[in-house]
């Protein structure tokens, strides 16, 4: 792909029309190291806040201050609005305010090394999604490892992805964008969370099936990747439902297709990749929660039971609903579900990351 990147206060697109070193993870760890020193970023509290009404917890441990959940991607995403979905009723469920923090940068390898340097004293909690099975193939020199640097604390929800495209885009169906792609390669521009990235990995699957390549523009997090493709600054993108179904609904973006097997309750209308020509571009991005490894056992265990409260709760459900998604089923909100995921899902990933050279 050749990639841009945006300019952060203008969201213009400024290109620089070169494929972007992929291997910079020295400098990301470095970088991470030094954020873990400062602590968490700036952060906001989730929608809603617990009391000090908690009611005491699974593992017998009992939080007395505010929670952080960073979030790896910029304000306004997916990733982001997911966790600020279920960080009232976990804080709720532990008796104390759980804060979003969202420290962005290198396709979410940034928050995870930060975290995993963080005290593993359960208040410092990570939200990271399908980039942490990604990652140690694109960054060999990630200062952290997916799997031994974190505990995972349980799955959160899968959601699938849409390909959707600006109004002012001339393509208006799946076989039209296909067209219009090969018939410019390399120059039309598609919008992406960065390398490693969910949107990143779905560019990587249409390139590879249409045969053509894209213009990748980076963004710090698909929240303002999807304000760039609302004023058609950018031409078209591919992201999770839960962040496209509403602008999809209202009619300001075009959707070509959703990339699971069926189509989804939510958006009936939009076909699937394989209904639209498109069968290989099918993927499910998987969200999970991570502390750091050396978090002793009943800290983790009373995280984990606050997730199962907050995926039980049905305001959460119906919220998710509307979205196009679910919470994961009870069983695949634990620790041992989440790492069979993860470890499933590197190896899934790491052939075709290889194959695309990225
Ligand atoms: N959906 C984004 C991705 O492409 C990340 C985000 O902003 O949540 O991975």
């Amino acid at each position: 792909m050749h990639r841009e990147e945006t300019n952060p206060s203008t969201h213009a697109v400024r290109s620089v029309r070169q494929r972007a070193p992929v291997r910079l993870s020295a400098a990301i760890a470095a970088a991470a190291l030094a954020l873990a020193a400062c602590g968490p970023g700036t952060g906001s509290p989730g929608p809603a806040s617990g009391g000090p009404a908690g009611t005491g917890t699974a593992g017998g441990w009992q939080p007395t201050g505010p929670i952080t959940i960073v979030v790896p991607f910029a304000a306004g995403g997916p990733t982001d609005t997911v966790t600020r979905q279920i960080a009232g009723p976990m804080g709720t469920a532990l008796g104390q305010q759980i804060v979003v923090s969202n420290v962005v940068g290198a396709g979410g390898t940034t928050a995870a090394g930060q975290v995993a340097a963080a005290p593993a004293d359960g208040y410092t909690v990570l939200m990271h999604h399908i980039g942490m099975s990604t990652a140690p193939t694109l960054y060999p020199d990630l200062g952290f490892d997916p799997l031994t640097s974190f505990k995972t604390l349980g799955l959160v929800t899968e959601v699938p992805m849409t390909i959707v495209g600006g109004s002012e885009f001339a393509p208006n169906t799946l076989q039209e964008l296909v067209a219009h792609v090969k018939a410019n390669p390399g120059t039309v521009n598609y919008a992406n969370a960065g390398v490693g990235a969910a949107s990143h990995l779905c560019g990587l699957l249409i390139e590879q099936a249409i045969g053509a390549e894209l213009n990748e523009v980076e963004f710090e997090g698909t929240g303002p990747a999807m304000d760039d493709l609302l004023g058609n600054q950018v031409d078209f993108m591919c992201d999770q439902t839960t962040n496209t179904a509403t602008h999809i609904t209202a009619g300001t973006i075009k959707a070509y297709g959703i990339t699971s097997a069926e189509r989804n309750d939510a958006l009936p209308a939009v076909p699937t990749t394989a209904e639209g020509g498109l069968a290989d571009v099918k993927v499910q991005v998987w969200h999970g929660l991570y502390v750091p490894s050396a978090t002793p056992d009943n800290v983790a265990q009373a995280l984990t039971a606050a997730l199962q409260t907050a995926l039980a709760d049905a305001t959460v459900a119906a919220e998710f609903a509307k979205l196009g998604t679910a919470p994961v089923a009870a069983d695949q909100a634990t620790p041992a579900a989440h790492t069979a995921k993860l470890q499933a899902e590197i190896e899934v990933w790491r052939p075709l990351l290889e194959a695309a050279e990225e």
